[in-house]
């Protein structure tokens, strides 16, 4: 709420025009000038809704924040009317609140991953201890209980940091290295137009590295796809281990060397499987061709003229 002092009382002789508006003084009643600040001549009036809008504007990131006159600096004299002790005490409150609730948010987040992966470790602990020895386990330490059950889930996910897989289908294909022949390149070294594709070409269209992927497209859905079939591999890891165990190591003495061995049969097949399925694709696109478009190949490949 803005009031002159004494706006409207002098002055009657010169011409009154808002700096903001730049509309004079026809039709505009008395009591609707403001003379603000410092600044003289005709600058010096303003409409007190002009300058009320314009200082809204000012306040819109800070509505404390003083607002100056552009012209001459002087710092407005805003008075806001009266606040009574109860409401001031209940906005700010309202206020600690709201800067409280976003650490309130985290907190609870953080709780629930927490009980996940402490349920998650109960789990595993109890498929692979079996139910009494881990009952037993958790009853007694109650570090073991609250610090290592929840690591379990992640060193899982770290374990898939190393990424055999990956490191067989690199040699794999070193080992299938396709010099192009030197007869499509010129003086410089450079390849000529029109040369067949090199081994770099197909390895830069399938990167090997999690990280090189990562890099070539940020978070596309094939790299999201990707990191949840990580995370499904990694926590599913020892279910299949203890299974995998049960069945074809049945007859181990210890229950832990049959899961283990279960764990490494599980890694194996898996990671065999992936690095097949990649070497077909690979071979598939490099060795694909485009035909001429001959009346033979139109034959062969069942289409019509
Ligand atoms: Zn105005
Ligand atoms: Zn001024």
């Amino acid at each position: 709420m803005l009031r002159a002092g004494r706006g409207h009382q002098d002055g009657s002789s010169e011409e009154r025009m808002c700096w903001i508006c730049l509309n004079t003084d026809g039709g505009t009643l008395h009591h609707d000038w403001l003379q603000p600040c410092r600044c003289r001549g005709t600058n010096k009036w303003v409409h007190e809704a002009c300058l009320s809008r314009w200082i809204d504007e000012k306040q819109q990131v800070n509505p404390d924040a003083p607002v100056t006159c552009p012209q001459c600096y002087t710092e407005y004299i805003i008075v806001m009317p009266p606040v009574c002790r109860f409401d001031a005490m209940l906005e700010s409150v309202e206020r600690t609140y709201c800067l409280l609730c976003p650490s309130i948010l985290m907190g609870m987040l953080a709780t629930v991953v927490y009980m996940a992966t402490l349920s998650y470790g109960a789990l595993t602990l109890h498929q692979i201890a079996g139910y009494d020895t881990s009952i037993q386990l958790m009853k007694e330490d109650p570090t073991f209980l609250l610090i290592v059950l929840p690591s379990v889930p992640c060193a899982l996910l770290l374990l898939r940091r190393f990424d055999w897989d990956n490191w067989m289908v690199r040699w794999l294909r070193r080992q299938h290295r396709q010099s192009v022949a030197s007869e499509h390149y010129d003086e410089q070294g450079d390849l000529l137009p029109g040369a067949p594709l090199t081994d770099e070409y197909f390895d830069s269209l399938e990167p090997v590295d999690e990280d090189e992927m990562m890099q070539a497209g940020t978070m596309n859905s094939e790299n999201i796809e990707r990191a949840t079939c990580r995370v499904c591999t990694a926590l599913s890891l020892p279910t299949f281990s203890v299974l995998i165990g049960q069945t074809l190591y049945g007859n181990v003495n210890s229950k832990l060397l049959s899961i283990v061995l279960g764990a490494f049969t599980f890694e194996a097949v898996k990671g065999l499987i992936s690095v097949y399925l990649r070497q077909c694709q690979y071979y598939r696109r490099r060795y694909r061709s485009v035909l001429d478009y001959t009346t033979e190949n139109v034959q062969m490949a069942g289409r019509t003229i």
